[in-house]
C-alpha cells in the first residue's frame, strides 16, 4: 500500500484534504482513482490507514479507516558525520535511512569540507531532510530520522547523549570486534572523520568526551563507507537487521 508522510497536524481530522503537490502527485503521476487505499504517516511514529475519495470537482481527500501508533525495532544510533562533500552527504542520508539510522549531526571539523552559510546552508538542510523523509518512507520505516543542522565538533561532542560513543579511527589497533559490549547498550552515537582524516588534538577531544576509538580493519574506507558500515554492524549486532522480518503493520491500534 503505497505511503506519503504528512505532518501531524494534517492527520488529526478524520477527513484529509489532499491538496498542493501531494494532489497533483496522486491525479497526474499516480493516477489514483477514488476507492483506493493509501498509507498517511506523520514521520513520528503515527499511522492513519485511509481510502481516497473525491472532495468536489478535481479535489481528493482522504478519509481515515484506522489510525494506529508503530514503534521502530532500529537500535539507536546516532551517526555525527565529518562533513563530506554535498553529494556524498546526501547518499549517506538517503542509505543512512534505510540502514535504520535514528539521527545525522553534519560536524565541521579541522579538514572537513566547509559548510555554507546563511540560505545556501538553510537550503541544504531542507534538502537533507527531505531526502531523509523519502528514503524513510520508500524503506517504510514508521519514523523519519531527525537531520541536525551542520554545527562544530566540540559542540556536538559535548551534548551528546548516546550510551556508548565510537569513533572510527583508522590509526586505532583495536578492531571493532573487541569494543563492541556484551550487553546492548540503549543507543551509539558512531563518528566518522573528514576525507582527510582527524587532527591529533581533534583525537584526543573525542576521547576525552567518552568515545572509543576503533579500526575497521586494514583498508582505508571513504568517509561515507564507514558511516554505513558502522551503521549496519550495530543494526546487525544489537538492532532488527538479521534477527526480524518485514515490519509489517503491527502496532496498537488508536
Ligand atoms: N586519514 C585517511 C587518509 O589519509 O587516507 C583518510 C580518512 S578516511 C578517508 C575518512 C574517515 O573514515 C576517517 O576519518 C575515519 O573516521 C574513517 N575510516 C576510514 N577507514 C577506516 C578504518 N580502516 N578504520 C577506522 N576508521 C576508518
Amino acid at each position: 500500500m503505497r505511503r506519503f508522510i504528512l505532518p501531524s497536524e494534517k492527520l488529526e481530522a478524520e477527513e484529509i484534504p489532499l491538496e498542493g503537490d501531494l494532489l497533483h502527485h496522486f491525479q497526474k503521476v499516480l493516477r489514483l482513482n477514488s476507492g483506493e487505499n493509501i498509507l498517511l504517516l506523520n514521520g513520528c511514529g503515527l499511522i492513519c490507514r485511509c481510502r481516497v475519495e473525491l472532495a468536489g470537482r478535481n479535489r481528493l481527500k482522504a478519509v481515515v479507516l484506522e489510525k494506529w501508533r508503530e514503534e521502530e525495532s532500529v537500535f539507536p544510533v546516532h551517526l555525527i558525520q565529518a562533513l563530506p562533500k554535498a553529494e556524498r552527504m546526501e547518499w549517506l542520508i538517503q542509505k543512512g535511512t534505510e540502514l535504520g539510522i535514528s539521527e545525522f549531526s553534519p560536524v565541521n571539523t579541522k579538514r572537513s569540507i566547509p559548510v555554507l552559510s546563511g540560505q545556501r546552508k538553510d537550503k541544504r538542510v531542507q534538502r537533507w531532510r527531505r531526502i531523509a523523509e523519502e528514503a524513510s518512507r520508500q524503506s517504510e520505516r514508521p519514523y523519519v530520522p531527525v537531520v541536525n543542522e551542520p554545527r562544530d565538533l566540540a559542540e556536538v561532542l559535548l551534548n551528546c547523549r548516546e550510551e556508548y560513543r565510537l569513533v572510527c579511527w583508522e590509526e586505532e589497533s583495536r578492531p571493532l570486534g573487541a569494543a563492541l559490549p556484551d550487553l546492548s547498550p540503549s543507543s551509539a552515537a558512531v563518528l566518522v572523520g573528514p576525507e582527510g582524516g582527524f587532527g591529533q588534538e581533534e583525537i584526543e577531544l573525542v576521547k576525552k568526551c567518552g568515545f572509543h576509538s576503533v579500526s575497521l580493519g586494514p583498508r582505508i574506507l571513504r568517509t561515507e563507507t564507514a558511516g554505513f558500515t558502522m551503521a549496519t554492524i550495530l543494526q546487525y549486532v544489537y538492532g532488527d537487521m538479521g534477527k526480524s522480518g518485514p515490519q509489517g503493520i503491527k502496532g496498537k491500534r488508536i
